[in-house]
């Protein structure tokens, strides 16, 4: 549009950023994956900081063993996420199956809000339902038997309430019993589930969802009663494998939404 009455003012510095928002999800961070972590602190200093909130929708940490768990890999992601929020950037987070454990000094560390899961967001004008995801998976029964075990909170006092290295040995057991049971998983039941996404939208009264967890990176059509609901799945990381991935969803001021890959990201040098 040409609006020839307005005299052209000045360049002055861009009050508009480009994206108003972004989101990621499962980066699985460890300090055995060190190019995957570079990949993020370059994401939050070029792309995290010039936007008005960042989104972290769950499995940021490969596993949360406790807030008390601040070995110098997690300080300094917790002080990059800081950075992030000291310029001004709202972050918000919902926790993954994995990084679930996280808690209020975390958040305050990180000058991070908590979210639930699953939260309706309204950005740019749009309601977007967001979640991790993995309570979408209804197919894969014992794991969501396993969920709610782990998500009581009688459960998480008991588990916290053990010494820190007891906690990390556990974890790494059940770790380890995940990654076996996977192997045995038909490929649908580790897939969100068509009627636990139709309710989510329904009860959310949405017609945009974001998660991750699938590590299916997309964006789904869905017809409903002639209405159609855009379901986005988030990307994992991984630039520790010999082909990289990973990436982001954006939304920019006018409520367009991108799907960012990672390839814009400098992680040279
Ligand atoms: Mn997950």
């Amino acid at each position: 549009m040409i609006d020839s009455g307005t005299p052209v003012k000045d360049a002055a510095p861009a009050a508009q950023p480009a994206t108003v928002a972004l989101f990621i999800s499962d980066l699985h961070l460890q300090a055995s994956m060190p190019h995957t972590a570079k990949a993020f602190f370059s994401f939050l200093r070029d792309h995290a900081r010039g936007t008005r909130q960042l989104y972290l929708l769950g499995d940021i940490f490969e596993y949360w063993a406790g807030d008390d768990d601040l070995d110098p890999f997690n300080r300094q992601v917790i002080d990059a996420l800081r950075a992030v929020s000291d310029g001004g950037v709202e972050v918000f987070w919902i926790s993954g199956n994995r990084d679930f454990l996280v808690g209020a000094k975390f958040a305050e560390a990180g000058g991070i809000a908590l979210l639930p899961d699953p939260f309706v967001a309204d950005i740019a004008g749009q309601k977007i339902v967001l979640t991790h995801g993995d309570a979408l998976c209804t197919d894969d029964a014992g794991y969501m038997a396993f969920r709610t075990q782990v998500r009581a909170p009688q459960w998480q006092q008991e588990f916290l309430a053990r010494p820190l290295e007891q906690r990390k040995a556990i974890i790494a057991g059940l770790r380890q019993g995940s990654r076996e049971a996977q192997r045995d998983k038909a490929d649908y039941i580790m897939d969100v589930n068509a009627a636990a996404v139709a309710a989510l939208f329904d009860a959310s009264d949405t017609s945009i969802m974001i998660h991750g967890h699938t590590h299916r990176p997309a964006c789904h059509r869905i017809e409903s009663n002639g209405a159609h609901r855009l379901r986005y799945v988030l990307p994992d990381w991984d630039c520790d494998a010999q082909e990289q991935r990973g990436g982001w969803i954006a939304v920019t001021p006018d409520g367009k939404i991108e799907r960012v890959g990672l390839d814009v990201i400098q992680t040279a040098s």
